[in-house]
């Protein structure tokens, strides 16, 4: 099932949204765990490799490992994930339909275990000076979600593992060969590097699904680049709560020069967010936390919420956001899902419902391939291509809903501008 009109703001009206989406750099927090024992053996050959254990990967890997293909009762699935297991990552926050999802991933028993935090609803200041409120009371499927993100993804990956599918961790894919088998079918020959001491591997996949995250690693070997319409720099900060009692609902801010976002985190954590644009704002760039302390403190609503807790051991991110799709999104024997497939601004907070629906999707297409079936193009693209625009519809009428500073640079791109394209 995909979401096509999920965009945040719709579920709390016109006011609410926040934020988060998209690519990422990748960072070790402070509970980050190598575990090199998981840096495991792999064979020379499998029928579907994902590249990426991100929420669309590891959930593609659940579908397919899953779903009734027929005859075809066996098929081999590896995950190849650069990162270790246990490495915390960036988003947290979910719509109450993620439940819809986990259930068919058969992980909702799980997750309901887990000490993810409900999220009773949203305050932000947008479009006004003053808190508007929009809670998740009245919607059926219950709250929103605040994740453990480590146990979130560890509960993913145990589930692709107890399915089948393997997976190899600390293992970043580097490149591709197209190996021609018959006039119609080729396999891939997908180079590796394994480890710490990046020890090559090659392996042959007969389909490969494109899971990188927003750079879209895979489908950049075939040359083929993201269509980029927006470009977006976030520092994130994460910090535990030492004392404090602050608001369990999600906090959201716009700003002369962008917006920003606190939400309270499972195990005592938070997690405050600015948005902007690198050019707008290059005292945020990485690196400079007193940037992100001074930029906090001028805001009128977030930072005073962010004062009343005393943290400890903040952990500083920076990362560039990009909104696109890519312009093919799938070949006969490969697709691409999650971000790497779209990426959305954070400000719709899709990125992890949109991966593991795409991650869903992907069994049908396999399925296909293995009947012989599958076509260069599919009702998967059609689908993504009319997400993606309802997207963009969204995105302008968000933005377009704080006129305050409309003739800043900001805000004057997105409020006006039709969509841009970009080179990512
Ligand atoms: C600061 C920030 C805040 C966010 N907040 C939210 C939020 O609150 N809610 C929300 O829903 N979404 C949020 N997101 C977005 C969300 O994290 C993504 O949309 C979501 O993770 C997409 O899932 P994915 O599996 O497609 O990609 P990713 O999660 O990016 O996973 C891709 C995986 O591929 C791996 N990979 C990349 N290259 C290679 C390679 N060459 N070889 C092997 N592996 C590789 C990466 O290590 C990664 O694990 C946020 C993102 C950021 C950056």
């Amino acid at each position: 099932m995909l979401r096509t009109d999920s965009f945040k703001a719709r579920a709390f009206e016109t006011r609410a949204f926040k934020a988060r989406t998209f690519e990422t750099r990748t960072f070790k927090s402070s509970s980050f765990k190598t575990d090199k024992r998981k840096v495991n053996r792999i064979n020379a050959h499998y029928d579907v490799v994902i590249l990426g254990g991100g929420p669309a990967g590891l959930a593609a890997a659940i579908a397919i490992r899953t779903a009734n293909l027929n005859k075809h009762t066996n098929v081999s699935v590896l995950v190849v994930e650069r990162q270790s297991p246990g490495q915390e990552r960036l988003g947290e926050n979910c719509p109450p339909e993620i439940v819809l999802l986990l259930k068919q991933l058969g992980v909702a028993k799980e997750f309901y275990q887990d000490n993810h935090e409900p999220c009773p609803g949203y305050a932000s200041v947008w479009g006004r000076p003053t808190p508007g409120y929009n809670d998740f009371i009245v919607n059926p499927l219950g709250p929103s979600w605040r994740l453990n993100r480590i146990a979130f993804d560890k509960m993913l990956a145990k589930r692709a593992e107890d399915c089948g599918a393997q997976i190899t961790w600390s293992t970043r894919f580097i490149g591709t060969d197209i190996v021609p088998q018959t006039a119609s079918h080729h396999a891939h020959t997908l180079h590796l590097t394994q480890g710490t001491d990046r020890h090559p591997q090659t392996v042959t996949a007969g389909f490969v699904i494109d899971a990188t995250g927003s750079k879209a690693r895979f489908a950049r070997t075939l040359n083929i680049q993201k269509t980029v319409d927006d470009q977006l720099f976030a520092t994130v900060r994460f910090a535990h709560v030492a004392s404090g009692k602050g608001s369990k609902q999600i906090q959201l801010e716009a700003t002369q020069q962008g917006w920003c976002y606190q939400a309270l985190l499972p195990e005592q954590k938070v997690v405050s967010m600015i948005v902007s644009e690198r050019e707008i704002i290059p005292h945020l760039r990485e690196g400079n936390h007193q940037g992100f302390e001074e930029a906090l403190a001028t805001t009128t609503f977030v930072g005073p919420s962010v004062n009343k807790l005393e943290i400890t051991n903040p952990s500083y991110h920076s990362c560039a956001i990009y909104s696109g799709i890519l312009p093919t999104l799938e070949g006969s024997n490969w697709m691409a899902v999650g971000d790497a497939a779209t990426s959305f601004d954070p400000i719709s907070a899709q990125g992890i419902y949109k991966g593991l629906s795409h991650g869903l999707l992907a069994a049908k297409k396999v399925k296909d391939w293995l009947e012989n079936n599958s076509s260069e193009c599919s009702d998967y693209s059609q689908m993504l291509q009319k997400q993606y625009r309802v997207y963009q519809n969204n995105r302008i009428h968000m933005y377009s809903l704080e006129q305050r500073w409309r003739e800043c640079d900001f805000w004057r791109k997105r409020i006006h501008t039709p969509p841009m394209n970009l080179a990512l």
